[in-house]
């Protein structure tokens, strides 16, 4: 562990103590406890053992071993109570770094979230240490150091009297420079013990390092083979042998990676136990040799020789537990890398204009537009002007940007160049949440999530249900929702509830439009509204447009140019720019690519 890895391991626990600050300090205090408990046991044996030798009365000795088993009996009482405080916060180590992670998720820029780094980053961050989850990784770990830090600490105060006599009888044995050489050479064998944990504790760490490429593809593999989706191909093609083939080679890899492991294990083993014979031998030797002439008590060797073994085994756990923090220090600097991700999203503090009209006018001025992290310009100089009640139609080749247009009126992207204005005042000027409240959108990849069907159009747990019933039979859900077995409250799909319903895609289609008609937003933005509709839902849909939308502003993207005739104005984008706008009948007349566009699909019609 170098000054870096500590950095980051830091950030994550300083993260953590944020909010649970009282749950790292029971840990701290359980550490210092659960490191005593071993040595109490040790300094009673000892003083029970002199108590004998010197004949003390049998209720002095009575009196001892009961103290000494009290004193036990309380602190296993004191840590029974701290470690259940902090257990029923560690169970919960994956959800509270879920939290942490969804919180930055949320209010971080858009673009991130379509940046395969930072969700590479991510994801690395939430599969690293499986169910553990990171934090609670190194959570436990730190407190198993903890404990191994104080058994070191409580190892030399205890021993510490051994080197350090007042009272120097019993010749060449009890002499200064006797003690100096055995604390020397217990140093080096300490040490060389130390060095022998950490060196193999890393090649076992870079070995394991080597196992998880296979461990993924391995599970690759396996969610082909046990996913219906996967097997559809599988079977068709018959291409078990491919797979079997690369199973033997993961399986192959694992078990070279394995043997290495434990090579290096027993390797370690038969190092780490020849070293403790070496000080149990230097320390039974050194302290029986100062009982012998008089300068400690029997009791004491059993207290001393106890402390420097145990030393050792705490000087072989901690190396242990250093080398598995290092290997979580690098998902800890992704982690440290995804939270201080920053925000590049002028924050604004306007709040948009509530006008009692309910009046807004919209200008997109000389907007360029390239992606993040992309040298092509997918907005041209695009000049727009549109005002509230308008209804707007969106049409164009694939490719030509109309998404993209879409993303940037509602900010999930800010213009590269140029201006966006609502009322006159530059988007980016508006707080961004208050803005947000303008928009209603329809995305072309909407989700409706498995929660009862009220709460999916509310977008929230409280649900107007006169609103959201009639959002819906807007939508064209009505006949569909008499049929429902509870209304609103019908889960949408069985994941979480055995009485869900599952719904088709056009039916989750509606559902999306009827959380936007539900929305009540100034603006309704649809793309490809109806892309997942048989062709009578969707005549239904436009049949219904205006009756749906009211006096909003609906602007809506769509392939199908027949939809868009009732359309006041249509937009034809071209290459990342308006190069046609009118209405049908004005476009259809007109040479250019509106003309060309509803011929090729006109023709399937005649
Ligand atoms: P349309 O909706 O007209 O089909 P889009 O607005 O989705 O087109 O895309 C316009 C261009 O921007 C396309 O060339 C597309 O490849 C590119 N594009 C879309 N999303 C991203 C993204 N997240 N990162 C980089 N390029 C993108």
């Amino acid at each position: 562990m170098n000054r870096r890895d500590w950095k980051y391991i830091w950030y994550v626990l300083r993260d953590f103590s944020k909010r649970y600050k009282a749950v790292l300090v029971s840990t701290l205090f359980w550490g210092i406890v659960e490191a005593l408990k071993p040595y109490i046991a040790v300094i009673m044996t000892g003083y029970l053992l002199d108590g004998v030798y010197e004949g003390k009365p049998a209720k002095t000795l009575v009196l001892y071993a009961l103290a000494g088993v009290g004193a036990v009996f309380v602190i296993a009482v004191i840590n029974s109570i701290l470690i259940e405080y902090t257990n029923t916060k560690f169970e919960y180590m994956m959800e509270i770094q879920n939290q942490y992670l969804n919180e930055k998720g949320m209010s971080m820029d858009y673009d991130y979230l379509e940046s395969m780094h930072v969700h590479d980053m991510r994801q690395r961050v939430e599969k690293c240490c499986g169910d553990f989850s990171l934090l609670g990784a190194i959570y436990s770990t730190m407190r198993d150091w903890l404990v191994a830090g104080f058994s070191m600490l409580f190892a030399v105060i205890i021993v510490l009297p051994m080197f350090l006599h007042s009272n120097r009888t019993g010749g060449i044995i009890g002499s200064w420079y006797m003690s100096a050489l055995f604390f020397i050479i217990l140093g080096v064998i300490i040490w060389i013990n130390f060095k022998a944990g950490v060196f193999y504790n890393e090649r076992i760490r870079v070995a394991w390092d080597k196992f998880s490429p296979f461990e993924n593809r391995r599970k690759f593999y396996m969610d082909i083979f046990t996913g219906y989706e996967g097997q559809k191909d599988l079977r068709i093609y018959r291409e078990q042998p491919i797979y079997e083939k690369e199973a033997e080679v993961i399986a192959n890899g694992e078990k070279q990676v394995q043997d290495e492991v434990t090579r290096d294990q027993i390797r370690h083993g038969v190092v780490g136990q020849a070293l403790s014979a070496v000080t149990g031998l230097m320390v039974y030797l050194f302290a029986g040799l100062q009982a012998y002439v008089g300068l400690i008590s029997i009791g004491s060797v059993v207290a001393y020789a106890a402390s420097i073994l145990k030393f050792t085994t705490a000087v072989n756990q901690f190396t242990e537990l250093s080398s598995e923090m290092k290997s979580y220090a690098k998902y800890a600097v992704d982690y440290a890398e995804y939270m201080e991700l920053e925000k590049k999203h002028k924050e604004g503090k306007k709040i948009v204009e509530k006008r009692k009209d309910g009046h807004f006018t919209v200008e997109f001025e000389h907007v360029y537009f390239r992606y993040p992290g992309t040298e092509r310009y997918v907005i041209h100089d695009l000049n727009l002007q549109f005002e509230v009640g308008e209804k707007m139609a969106i049409v164009g080749k694939n490719g030509s940007g109309k998404t993209t247009f879409i993303k940037l009126l509602c900010r999930l992207y800010d213009v590269t160049e140029g201006c966006i204005r609502v009322n006159g005042t530059d988007i980016r000027e508006y707080d961004e949440e208050d803005y947000s409240r303008l928009f209603s959108v329809v995305f072309q990849d909407f989700r409706i999530f498995s929660f009862p069907l009220g709460e999916n159009i509310a977008a929230s747990a409280s649900v107007d249900s006169g609103r959201a019933n009639d959002a819906l039979a807007r939508a064209g859900l009505k006949e569909r929702m008499e049929r429902l077995p509870n209304g609103l409250a019908t889960c949408v799909g069985r994941e979480f509830e055995e009485n869900g319903v599952s719904f088709s895609g056009g039916e989750k289609q509606k559902m999306a439009i009827a959380r936007a008609i539900y929305k009540d937003a100034p603006f309704i933005l649809m793309d490809e509204p109806t892309a997942a509709l048989d062709p009578l839902s969707e005549c239904e849909v436009y049949e219904g447009f205006d009756r749906m939308v009211g006096k909003k502003t609906a602007i809506y993207i769509s392939h199908r140019l027949a939809s868009c005739r009732f359309c006041e104005d249509i937009l034809v984008f071209d290459n990342g720019s308006v190069v046609q706008k009118g209405n049908h009948d004005k476009l259809e007349k007109e040479e250019g690519l509106y003309r060309e566009l509803w011929n090729a699909q006109a023709q399937y019609y005649a």
